[in-house]
């Protein structure tokens, strides 16, 4: 009987997640818990980290999972390491669920750089309308920036203020769409506009609007992972759960 653990964090890793409940699978989805009140979820939830890839392999094997689904954001670069190093260790099988990057189009003005502090010296000039588009934990990095006005979008509250000399903070945990982020980069004014190459539907929203816009954008690369089966969707994850897993596929 197959005993799964999804890491998690994502769309894909809820859309996974429903789906497993709805075969009656035994499932659990692991949240890092950074964010206050996580996405209720339809199979049982566990929160926090496993005390890097060492206490990982411990957890697969304490609670005897047989499949490990790498469910988490592209920039988790840390945990899919993490989990690449515990299946192994522990002898379990690993499938990513990922989501492909987005490509630019004809007329994008999109500026690829390969990591926030690139994305940070990408800002260096006069005074500008910045909407950064990444989450609390990164938004200190542009102090160094001090000269722009940004705009930030986080999922909670902040408890502690970011350390920006002029910022305003919109909180929001979406869904978002083309729509309402065009008119929240309008009333706003901004200029730019800096994001993660996260990929997929759930965060394309923004892009789309600067798009529109023909706003620039500072588009930062996914980090570089070892090498690890991935698929895009979760019908091919169900497929490998299945049939291939345990074929060493
Ligand atoms: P990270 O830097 O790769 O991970 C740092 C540590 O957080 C890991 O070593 C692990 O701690 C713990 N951790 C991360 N994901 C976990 C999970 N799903 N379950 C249990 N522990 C987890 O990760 P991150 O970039 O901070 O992302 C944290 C979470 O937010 C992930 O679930 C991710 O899917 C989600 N998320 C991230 C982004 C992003 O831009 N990075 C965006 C949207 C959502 P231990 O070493 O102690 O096990």
């Amino acid at each position: 009987m197959p005993n799964i653990l999804v890491l998690g964090g994502t769309t894909e890793a809820s859309a996974l997640a429903a789906v497993l409940a709805a075969r009656g699978d035994a499932a659990v989805l692991s949240y890092a818990g950074r964010v206050a009140s996580p996405k209720v979820q339809q199979i049982p939830v566990r929160i926090g980290g496993f005390g890097g890839a060492a206490g990982l392999a411990g957890y697969l094997r304490s609670h005897a999972i047989t499949h490990l689904v790498d469910a988490t954001h592209p920039f988790a670069a840390q945990m899919s390491a993490n989990a690449i190093a515990a299946a192994d260790d522990a002898g379990v099988p690993l499938i990513a669920l990922t989501r492909p990057a987005w490509t630019p189009i004809a007329g994008d003005r999109w500026t690829c750089v390969r990591d926030i502090g690139a994305a940070v010296a990408a800002l260096a000039g006069p005074p500008r309308r910045v909407m950064l588009a990444l989450g609390r934990m990164h938004v200190d990095a542009f102090a160094a920036q001090p000269q722009h006005t940004y705009l930030l979008r986080f999922v909670d509250a902040p408890v502690k203020a970011p350390e920006l000399p002029q910022y305003s903070l919109v909180v929001d945990r979406g869904p978002f769409d083309v729509a309402g982020d065009q008119h929240l980069l309008q009333a706003h004014d901004i200029e730019i506009v800096v994001c993660k190459n996260a990929g997929g539907v759930g965060a394309v929203a923004k892009v789309a609007a600067a798009r529109a816009l023909g706003l620039p954008m500072i588009m930062i690369d996914r980090p570089a992972l070892p090498a690890r089966r991935e698929v895009h969707a979760v019908a091919d994850v169900v497929r490998w759960l299945d049939h291939e897993a345990d074929r060493g596929v």
